[in-house]
């Protein structure tokens, strides 16, 4: 034996910055909000206390922790989440959120909206959410690649076509599907690499996804104007529209709302916000974010502060960033007639009391954006059945399930006298309520 062969091989201690850091308190309690929600819509519905107790924690949490060597030779930890709220109606459900402040009580929080939107939108879904925490922008495309694919492999099992079906959210999209349902078709089974189409929703639609999924979001909100404005004969063409975040939602809200004669007079990002009175061309700015990654630097129009941002003047104001982002002082600025959440929970209690106070309607995120889990449903179906609709079939889909979902939420915040969001979330609890009422508690 050789003296090389005898000495350990030495092992550098990890870096600081290869080890995943350990959750900050946070200032803001994300999941304690929607379990006030919660709470309140369970008393308008009259809610049994064991159905209650049932939704008041999800059903799994899974945290893993998995290396992946970056381009530079260095292994870093990255910490993943996925969970499992509830599946009495079907599979979780629900997306994937690549974000550095990603942590396990934000995504409980969206694991419960989303058994919620599902349960609205009579989807046989459940909920679900999960994500890594880290900066998708920081990474190259081969690391973003590795670390998807190493990710999807660590959840292995977790998830499945009619177990757990993730989706595109904050920091996603359907580049990121494609791999997901790539690595997980060549996981599963031992000789026989199939494609699990079904695994995951939001796909390119040459890999499996449907037309309409991209803009679903968007056109949901949209639909949910629509419906809004007819019943407060609202006229939409001449109107005005700030958008907060410029991604998948509020790009296509801002390109779908242009069409129908409402002009974006502010737009904002991670980057910073801008203003251009004269209205963006929706289209343009969007070709720009594709290609730019952000609004930075988009020669048509002026850069202005966040205060500036909230404090213009518009019709409608679109969400569509993150949470937590209209509090009491935004609430105070904002001067518009109707807010439609893209986003899933911008606006925290103390910001929603003070825009009742100020009689500004609210569309409520879990009836406003359920336009994208509704056409992941329809994406998982054509994958099941082995077809592919047209886009005006998508369309018109979504139009009816948005209109029923709007009227029924309407009807319940008009008869309960509450508020839109208390009533979209008695309407998903009563239904799961039944179900669990009729299947009982096992064994
Ligand atoms: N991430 C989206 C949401 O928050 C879509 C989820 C899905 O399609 O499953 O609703």
């Amino acid at each position: 034996m050789t003296d090389s062969e005898n000495k350990p091989v030495p092992v550098p201690p990890p870096s600081r910055t290869s080890l995943p850091s350990t959750t900050t308190k946070k200032e803001y309690d994300f999941f304690g909000v929607i379990q006030d929600y919660l709470d309140e819509a369970a008393a308008a519905a009259n809610l049994e206390l064991f159905v209650r107790t049932i939704l008041s924690q999800p059903k799994n949490e899974i945290i893993v922790n998995f290396p992946v060597r970056m381009d530079n030779g260095e292994v870093k930890l990255f910490k993943g989440y996925r969970v499992q709220h509830n599946n009495l109606l079907g599979p979780f459900k629900g997306g994937i959120r690549f974000h550095p402040d990603v942590s396990l009580d934000d995504v409980k929080a969206l694991a419960a909206m989303m058994t919620w939107k599902s349960a609205l939108m009579r989807l046989p879904f459940g909920g679900g959410k999960g994500g890594i925490k880290f900066d998708p922008h920081s990474v190259t495309p081969h690391e973003l690649q590795k670390i998807t694919r190493r990710f999807t492999h660590a959840l292995g099992m977790n998830i499945g076509p009619d177990y757990d079906i993730p989706a595109p959210d904050v920091g996603t999209n359907g580049q990121t599907m494609a791999w997901m349902m790539d690595t997980y078709s060549n996981m599963i089974g031992s000789y026989q690499k199939q494609s699990v189409k079904g695994v995951v929703t939001g796909k390119p639609v040459a890999s499996g996804g449907t037309l309409g999924r991209a803009k679903a979001t968007a056109q949901g909100m949209v639909f949910c104007l629509i419906e809004w404005a007819k019943e407060h004969n609202f006229q939409l063409e001449g109107k005005t529209m700030t958008v907060q975040g410029f991604g998948n939602v509020g790009s296509h809200t801002a390109v779908i709302l242009a069409r129908l004669g409402v002009s974006t007079i502010a737009v904002g990002d991670h980057t910073g916000y801008l203003f251009n009175p004269e209205g963006f061309n929706a289209h343009k700015l969007q070709d720009y974010v594709q290609h730019h990654g952000s609004i930075a630097g988009y020669p048509g129009g002026k850069p202005i502060s966040r205060e500036e941002f909230f404090a213009t003047k518009a019709d409608i104001f679109a969400p569509s960033a993150l949470e937590n982002q209209i509090k009491e002082a935004e609430a105070r600025q904002l001067q518009c007639t109707v807010i439609v959440e893209g986003a899933n929970g911008p606006t925290n209690p103390a910001g929603e009391k003070i825009l009742e106070e100020r009689g500004i309607t609210i569309l409520p995120d879990v009836l406003a954006n359920s336009g994208g889990v509704t056409v992941s449903y329809y994406e998982w179906v054509q994958n099941k059945r082995s077809e592919s609709w047209t886009e005006e079939e998508v369309d018109e889909k979504l139009e009816r399930a948005m209109e029923r979902a709007y009227r029924e939420v309407s009807d319940y915040a008009r008869n309960k006298k509450v508020s839109l969001r208390i009533a979209a979330y008695a309407i998903a609890l009563s239904r799961i309520e039944a179900v669990y009422k009729e299947r009982e508690i096992f064994p």
